[in-house]
């Protein structure tokens, strides 16, 4: 078999020795996190010391080594997964390069335990700075487990190249992300200092998406299945109001593996051509299946681009089966549905263009008379700062005025509402029946309100009597610490004297102690979903985080002075048909429609 190993790395030699595979703590888990993998390992935890600097442990319940294996698994080019050059085309398996354990054992101290099934004790390796240190027996569950120690000690340039640990560690989190996701059947640890990171039990695809990516896409995700002879294509693919500015929950992988495809990305977008603004993008985790000898592996060893022999038809039956997909789930604009412009545009936002709005769009109720406005029975509701134009709702009330004729408590202003299942507010109106559901229509307002609120606040800091010191891990720590300047830009004012024990000094006037937490912890919880860049506007993170909590929930009753203040702080915003999330707030029913239902 040494003869077999030393023929491939003859043949490979050149191409292998491109670049080097270890660049970062991120890299090392990659490599033994895919080790275990192909060992078959079902169970599969990673410990994290120091974002890596310190150790990177790698525990799987695997096949394990046996002894003599064990040893040259740190030879270059020693791998059991490849025996002639043939089959570098037919790769199913993760690493076949052979040269990750030899690498990592050169910039580290390395420590290998590791055992077969039925043996009766197992092996210890112990690797420094590429020198073989010790070979002994030792007791230890059947499976391997790596310890990387001391990364790159030997390598004083690379160690100083590192970043901060919040950017190492969401190195490491993407690439352990990128196996997760490719492996639902294996359960998965991640623990950083001690803390749980991630705790992924077995489960199907779309759970353990979800476990990764949040809870959030649980009802945004599409199941896609686009079978042809050249690939298939399995998957998710996310609803049109789910794209969102700078999506990075986009994924390809083939076979298995995770790859980079911006040829792919853009049939993606082309099949959402229409369904979503321009300058929004959708989640997708789509999985192709091919013919290994139609794909190029590039053997270059941080690369994830991978070339395909028939890319320009794959490039079609993604576009057409993914536009397939959204159509069958009727999320494309339905033919009948008299207000298509808002349905190819799912998410108005403030910077974007918005269409003219069609007739419903306008409070069909709004009183020009009417000037006192009581607030909602609890809660800390406040009217929004009315925001009507006055001159368009005049015109509006006067051409709906059909629908107030001579009733005199119309006059009044009130009209005919109910609530239904103390979830949604539905009401006659001149073209039909309008719903609204409460929780989201009051989020929108509340969004609004507090977007102005920041902004009119933008530098006045409430001094707090008491700081208080915020219990977050270490990881949240670092992560606030890297958005300390954001964060004071918006009037949270933090003390770093300790950067794992920040201390909150001043907080935004609008808002008091315990919501400034609550916050806080969205706007980390944020920073985390979103790998480690702030990618939406931190005023944006702040007022949803603010409306969403204070909106009221589905399950409160309304009497009708609520829901008609509802109604008119809800167009008021002038962004009534969705909540900030995209989510569709008010509902129109048209006449028409309903005369279909009785035909
Ligand atoms: P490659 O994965 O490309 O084969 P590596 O340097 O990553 O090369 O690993 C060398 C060899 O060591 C593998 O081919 C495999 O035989 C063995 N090995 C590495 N990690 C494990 C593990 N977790 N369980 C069992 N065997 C392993
Ligand atoms: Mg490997």
């Amino acid at each position: 078999m040494a003869e077999v190993i030393k023929l491939m790395s003859e043949a490979l030699a050149n191409q292998i020795a491109a670049g080097e595979v270890i660049q970062r703590p991120a890299s090392v888990v990659k490599e033994l996190v895919e080790n275990s993998v192909d060992a078959g390992a079902d169970k599969i935890t990673v410990n994290i010391k120091d974002a890596g600097r310190t150790l990177i442990q790698v525990i799987d319940n695997g096949c394990g080594m046996s002894e003599k294996d064990a040893l040259k698994s740190f030879e270059r080019h020693a791998t059991s997964k490849i025996y002639k050059t043939d089959d570098l085309f037919c790769i199913y398996t993760k690493g076949f390069r052979g040269e990750a354990l030899a690498s990592i054992s050169s910039v580290a101290e390395v420590e290998l335990k590791t055992a077969q099934e039925g043996d009766e004790t197992g092996t210890q390796v112990i690797f420094s700075g590429g020198q073989f240190i010790s070979q002994s027996p030792v007791s230890t569950p059947k499976g391997t487990n790596f310890a990387v120690k001391s990364l790159f000690f030997n390598v004083p340039a690379r160690r100083k190249f590192l970043k901060a640990d919040s950017t190492e560690f969401q190195h490491i989190i993407t690439e352990f992300q990128r196996v997760a996701l490719t492996h639902p059947m294996i359960e998965f640890y991640l623990y950083h200092n001690s803390q749980t990171v991630y705790s992924l039990p077995k489960a199907t695809l779309k759970q353990r998406i979800i476990a990764i990516c949040g809870k959030n896409l649980n009802q945004d995700l599409i199941p896609v299945e686009i079978d042809t002879s050249i690939v298939k294509i399995t998957g998710f693919t996310g609803k049109p109001q789910s794209a969102k500015k700078r999506n990075d929950k986009q994924y390809f992988f083939v076979n298995n593996r995770y790859m980079k495809n911006p040829y792919f990305n853009k049939a993606v977008l082309l099949a959402y051509e229409k369904l979503i603004s321009p300058d929004t993008t959708p989640p997708y985790f789509l999985y192709f299946e091919v013919d290994p000898r139609t794909i190029d592996v590039n053997v270059h060893p941080t690369k994830t681009e991978i070339n395909f022999e028939n890319a320009s038809d794959i490039f079609k039956l993604v576009q057409a089966g993914i536009r397939e997909t959204l159509n069958k789930n009727d999320v494309a604009p339905a033919i009948d549905f008299d207000n298509a412009e808002a349905a190819s545009l799912p998410y108005f936002s403030k910077d974007m263009e918005i269409p003219e709005m069609p007739k419903e769009n306008f409070n069909p109720y709004y009183n020009p008379f009417e000037s006192t406005r009581t607030s909602y029975s609890s809660g800390n509701y406040q009217p929004v700062q009315e925001k009507h134009n006055l001159e368009n709702w005049q015109k509006l009330y006067e051409t709906e005025d059909t629908f107030f004729v001579s009733d005199k408590s119309a006059v009044e202003g009130e009209k005919k509402i109910i609530q239904v299942k103390e979830k949604y507010i539905v009401s006659p109106i001149k073209s039909g029946l309008m719903i609204i559901d409460q929780y989201r229509a009051h989020y929108r307002v509340l969004y609004n309100k507090y977007l102005l609120q920041i902004d009119n606040n933008a530098d006045s800091i409430q001094k707090l009597l008491y700081p208080e010191k915020l219990s977050l891990d270490t990881l949240s720590a670092s992560m606030l610490y890297d958005l300390r300047d954001e964060v004071l830009s918006i009037g949270f004012d933090l003390d770093f004297t300790d950067i794992t024990l920040p201390v909150l000094k001043g907080i935004p006037p609008y808002i008091d102690k315990n919501q400034a937490v609550e916050v806080l912890t969205d706007i980390i919880e944020n920073y985390k979903e979103e790998h480690g860049n702030i990618k939406t506007s931190i005023k944006d993170i702040v007022a949803k985080s603010l409306a969403r909590r204070q909106a009221i929930k589905a399950g409160r009753q309304l009497n009708v002075q609520e829901m008609n203040n509802l109604i008119d702080d809800l167009f008021a915003t002038g962004e009534p048909n969705y909540s900030p999330d995209g989510k569709t707030a008010v509902v129109i029913l048209t006449v028409e429609e309903l005369e279909k239902k009785f035909l």
